[in-house]
């Protein structure tokens, strides 16, 4: 007999196909002479139905051990099912029970959960419906950047976790350190000697991996980084982690406009892949969670996005017939109620907004003509504001420097940056994407907590 998982037995098994199948108990229906289990493997929502006769050897014992949470094997063959609901169940001849589940102190049992409550039993969540379909997903979204990229000839990179220049100049930065801190080495001056710490000098989480992928394409043209970064935002929200995990494609030999094009392709693609290999996860969310979902991902697969300057957002935002909280004037960073007035109310799909003023973006972003404005892109989608922001990088040796020197970022931290701009300088472009806002936004979930399986906020670290 061979062991299946049950979402390939739900989509290709036959009746009378003897399969072994291996999984976790959801719900048991006891009746007279046979009883109903539903077993769930993860592989899928829908569990499989499986019927066990009290004819078969040692029912009574088994039965009773059979409990939502424990985890089982059986063995059997597979019938065309007479309920609704599924059409085809498996009947056990053989059942053996793995660990037993306690009904009294079991904390999943069949009842809706909050998420707040499923948060405190993190370590159990991804049994649940939900869970289980976030986090397939969040699978199939993996899955999709990586094959996406290939496919256009991108190179993964593995960007450092550890870094030594703040380099987004973002604050916000966890330390990385071997100290003792009850007994900080200080220098004469009285501060921390951090060169006697493990590097030599302050160390760092990293908050993006974007200027070791400009080191990479220009060696290998295209790359993208995917992989876990850090901000010690002590913010509260139900957008931002303290670990989260970013893609960042960079491109040599590409504009604001190829830019734009690729966030655009990929974001398509993304949905594209996800609605194809997990229809009925997004049907779930379409139901349960937020029942615009599959119009969105329609409207994301089907529309050209909107593109437009940050001055024009700014005119439109001045001229709407709504009342913002924060002011609106050019100069201003915009807000997230700017941002879902721009995508949610005014253009209905995601827009693209670009050429902000240089005084509210990172240092490497190329200076535009008349020095007011950066190339840089913000991609709002609606339900959930920025999703991606990026940018043409600064490529001229001398604006890059004057840049540093004007916003006061330690230029010497940056020698091997600026170097790029020395040997061979081309203009490049690229941007970064949060892959759980990304989750978030293609199931629906409210809070970025319930998109990442161990998720790290202030004061919490617990799993
Ligand atoms: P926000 O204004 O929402 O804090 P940001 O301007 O700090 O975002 P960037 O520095 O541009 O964001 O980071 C790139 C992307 O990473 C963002 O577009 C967003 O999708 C994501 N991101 C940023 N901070 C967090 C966080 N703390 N948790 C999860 N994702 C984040
Ligand atoms: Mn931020």
């Amino acid at each position: 007999m061979e062991t299946r998982r049950v979402a390939d037995i739900l989509k290709n098994g036959q009746p009378e196909e003897t399969v072994i199948v291996k999984g976790w108990v959801r719900t048991k229906r006891e009746l007279k002479g046979f009883s109903f289990t539903e077993v769930n493997d993860g592989s899928s929502l829908a569990g499989l139905q499986v019927v066990i006769d009290s004819g078969i050897s040692d029912y009574d014992t088994i039965i009773k051990k059979i409990n939502t949470g424990a985890s089982i094997e059986v063995g059997g063959k597979l019938v065309s099912s007479q309920g609704k609901g599924q059409k085809i169940e498996l009947q056990a001849d053989s059942v053996i029970v793995y660990g037993e589940a306690d009904a009294e102190t079991y904390p999943l049992q069949k009842k809706r959960h909050s998420f707040e409550f499923l948060r405190t039993i993190n370590h159990l969540r991804s049994r649940t419906n939900t869970l289980g379909a976030v986090f397939r997903v969040r699978n199939a979204c993996s899955v999709a950047i990586h094959q996406f990229f290939q496919e256009k000839g991108f190179m993964w990179i593995h960007s450092p976790i550890i870094t030594a220049s703040d380099c987004e100049g973002a604050g916000e930065l966890f330390t990385v350190t071997n100290f003792d801190l009850n007994n900080l080495p200080k220098n004469a001056t009285g501060e921390v000697d951090y060169s006697q710490d493990f590097f030599g000098k302050p160390a760092y989480l990293t908050v993006s991996g974007q200027l070791q992928a400009e080191v990479m394409a220009m060696a290998f043209q295209n790359v993208y980084t995917f992989g876990p970064t850090f901000r010690a935002e002590n913010s509260n929200t139900s957008r931002h982690l303290a670990e989260f995990w970013m893609v960042e494609p960079e491109m040599a030999f590409c504009d604001l406009e190829g830019d734009q094009n690729l966030a655009e392709e990929f974001l398509k693609y993304i949905f594209k892949y996800v609605l194809a290999t997990c229809p009925e996860d997004i049907e779930f969310f379409n139901k349960w969670i937020n029942k615009t979902i599959l119009a969105t991902a329609d409207n994301i697969i089907n529309n050209e996005f909107a593109r437009i300057t940050y001055t024009k957002a700014i005119e439109i935002l001045e001229g709407a017939d709504k009342k913002f909280q924060f002011p609106v004037e050019w100069g201003i960073d915009l807000q997230s109620e700017h941002e879902r007035y721009l995508a949610e109310e005014l253009f209905k799909k995601p827009v693209i907004v670009t050429n902000y003023p240089k005084e509210i973006k990172a240092f490497y972003m190329r200076l535009d003509e008349g020095e007011k404005t950066v190339s840089a892109m913000d991609v709002l989608a609606p339900g959930i504001g920025e999703i991606i922001g990026g940018s043409q990088r600064e490529e001229r040796l001398d604006v890059l420097e004057r840049r540093i020197q004007e916003t006061g970022i330690e230029a010497d931290d940056l020698w091997w940056y600026l170097d790029l701009r020395r040997y061979g300088t081309v203009p490049h472009a690229g941007f970064g994407l949060g892959f759980e806002r990304l989750v978030q936004f293609i199931t629906g979930m409210n809070n970025i907590r319930d998109v990442i399986p161990f998720p790290r906020t202030p004061l919490n670290a617990e799993f």
